[in-house]
């Protein structure tokens, strides 16, 4: 089973929203996390079960980082705003850093996200399955 973080800046809620809600049947199946109000508002529109972490400015994307750094996430949807800054860009900055050491796919933006989506439904990430399979306990 596949796991998937979603994490949206403010002014990408909304855009994230109907982003999870148009592929809720790809996300079904896969194991769910999220920053704090990304995913409550995820979670209002659609029937997917999220576990949700710290608000991003709390420190929800340096948990998310630590399960990255466990080699325990499969993909990750991060809309940030790239015209806003932000209070805790140390702590996103950190995150992409490690999904560059492990090789996690991350998508930044909505045009990436949709392809990193169709990629997963036509069994791409098979690869992450077998890295789960065989990764020593
Ligand atoms: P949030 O955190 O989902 O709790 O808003 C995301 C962020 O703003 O970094």
């Amino acid at each position: 089973m596949l796991s998937i973080a979603f994490i949206a800046h403010d002014r990408k809620k909304d855009e994230m929203v109907n982003f999870v809600t148009a592929y809720e049947e790809a996300f079904a199946g896969s194991k769910l996390y999220s920053t704090g109000t990304t995913g409550s508002r995820i979670m209002e529109k659609t029937s997917l079960n999220i576990h949700r972490y710290m608000s991003g400015p709390l420190g929800g994307d340096q948990q998310i980082g630590a399960l990255v750094a466990q080699d325990e996430l499969d993909l990750i949807i991060f809309l940030r705003d790239p015209l806003m800054a932000q209070p805790h860009e140390p702590d996103i900055i950190a995150l992409l850093r490690l999904c560059d050491v492990q090789g996690i796919p991350v998508a930044t933006n909505i045009a990436t996200a949709e392809l990193l989506v169709k990629a997963m439904q036509r069994g791409d990430f098979a690869w992450r399955e077998l890295v789960h399979k065989y990764k020593p306990e």
